[in-house]
């Protein structure tokens, strides 16, 4: 099969690579020049774990290509994927769908012959029906189909989760573009990877139900940890004690400073503005929205409160930047949040990242830079974990505790036994466990 993906990011990228993998001929599209450049050269633009061995690969195989130019990918192509961004529209917070329009618009003057678009980027019910219409407005005798493909690869696990996932979901009724998708999907057959078809609108919506209950999920346990600060609990033992009963399923219960990222923030938002939409409100999301973006500011005090309730004129050495771990991701992280507030209260910030600390360049200002996670620890008046790399889960504490001007540890991730760093000595903090 011959794919054109137009969008070549997170999703794009990993989909296109993976694709070619499969043994499909994919052109990635990107209109931002310098991406395709790199890309060309062998660069990857992300952050991705064995990306570009991937990509090296099956460009050297020729079945993937890089192009800024949409004719070169589209005239071709059997399926044409749409793997643009959809973020949250400024003011009102209804995804911003002019990205996926434009590319509509793109794809109806350029495509040849009987073409599947398939909508991979988020989007909100009825998206399908919108992309439809704009192409058959430029081509009244187009022969076409739009079909719905949810992407749920999580950044960080990427190409895993594109190769091996727990399910693929396509929305159509048209049973020419049923055959091309079970075709494009069909080395998953061997993993018995359960493909489910559904109707358009059903397809847009499993996404958006998805990362919402995902986001009530840790939403859920994030509030069970402030409950077990003040009981004298340990969260990580109720996770693990309701995680093991199969009806709640272990996964997704780590307590921590609240969710962040390209996806949960922007889409648990449009999700309640679609409910409302169509006066049928999605209360619980409502309430998680407000209550995970209380909770991102909140933590700034909880680090001032470990620091004795006043940071002005000190150091805050920081571990951790973008919004998970394996990700050069800064959108809606965490610290974009807490890292301001602590600079209000008067502190100076020096973090490390292994790889978001450009990327966060952009989006914070006046934040010193370390080379590693003994640098950002070096005369700071606390050490803060913000990011759970693995990198950070076998620090040489007596290197960091010789590092620092004193010995408060805030873990916002809940890396380090509050029985071991207590026995080192440090003052230390984390979420939702009681202090030894
Ligand atoms: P991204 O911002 O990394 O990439 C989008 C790319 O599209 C950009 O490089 C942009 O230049 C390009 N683009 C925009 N309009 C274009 C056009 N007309 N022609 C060519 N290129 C164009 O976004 P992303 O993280 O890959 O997300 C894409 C979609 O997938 C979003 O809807 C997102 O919600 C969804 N999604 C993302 C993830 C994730 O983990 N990032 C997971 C699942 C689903």
């Amino acid at each position: 099969m011959r794919v054109a993906m137009i969008g070549t990011g997170y999703v794009g990228l990993v989909s296109g690579a993976c694709f070619a993998d499969f043994g499909h001929v994919v052109t990635c599209v990107d209109k931002d020049a310098s991406k395709i450049e790199k890309l060309k050269a062998g660069v990857m633009p992300i952050y991705e774990p064995g990306l570009d061995s991937l990509v090296a690969n099956n460009v050297a195989e020729e079945r993937l290509f890089f192009t800024t130019d949409p004719a070169e990918a589209i005239r071709d192509a059997d399926a044409v994927f749409i793997a643009v961004g959809t973020p949250s529209r400024r003011g009102d917070g209804h995804a911003d769908l002019s990205y996926v329009y434009g590319a509509a618009e793109e794809i109806a003057q350029l495509m040849d012959g009987f073409t599947v678009v398939v909508t991979k980027s988020t989007v909100p019910v009825g998206t399908g029906d919108e992309v439809e219409e704009i192409i058959r407005k430029t081509r009244p005798d187009g022969d076409f189909a739009v079909v719905s493909n949810p992407e749920f690869l999580r950044e960080g696990a990427a190409i895993k989760d594109f190769k091996i996932p727990d399910r693929v979901v396509v929305g159509t009724e048209d049973e020419r573009a049923r055959q091309v998708m079970g075709e494009l999907y069909r080395p998953l057959f061997l993993n018995e990877t359960p493909i489910l078809f559904t109707a358009r609108r059903t397809s847009e919506l499993i996404k958006y139900a998805a990362n919402a209950f995902l986001a009530v999920k840790i939403t859920f346990i994030n509030e069970m940890a402030d409950l077990c600060e003040k009981v004298g609990a340990n969260v990580q033992e109720v996770s693990r004690g309701i995680g093991l009963d199969g009806r709640i399923g272990s996964k997704f219960l780590n307590a921590g400073p609240g969710y962040g990222g390209s996806c949960f923030p922007k889409d648990t938002l449009a999700l309640t503005k679609t409910a409302n939409d169509y006066d049928s409100p999605v209360r619980i999301v409502d309430t998680v929205v407000e209550v995970n973006a209380a909770r991102k500011k909140a933590m700034a005090g909880k680090v001032i409160a470990a620091m004795g309730g006043d940071v002005s004129g000190k150091t805050i050495g920081v571990l951790g930047l973008a919004f998970k771990q394996n990700t050069d991701d800064m959108r809606d992280a965490p610290s974009l949040d807490i890292l301001p507030a602590l600079q209000a209260a008067g502190a100076t910030i020096k973090a490390y990242d292994p790889e978001a600390m450009t990327e966060a360049s952009h989006l914070l200002k006046d934040i010193q830079f370390a080379k590693n996670a003994y640098e950002a620890a070096q005369d700071a008046d606390a050490l803060v974990i913000l990011t759970e790399w693995d990198q950070f889960r076998a620090l040489d504490l007596d290197r960091i505790k010789a590092a620092l001007n004193s010995n408060v540890v805030v873990d916002l991730r809940n890396i380090y036994s509050p029985e071991d760093m207590a026995a080192k000595g440090f003052a230390y903090t984390s979420i939702g466990r009681p202090a030894v």
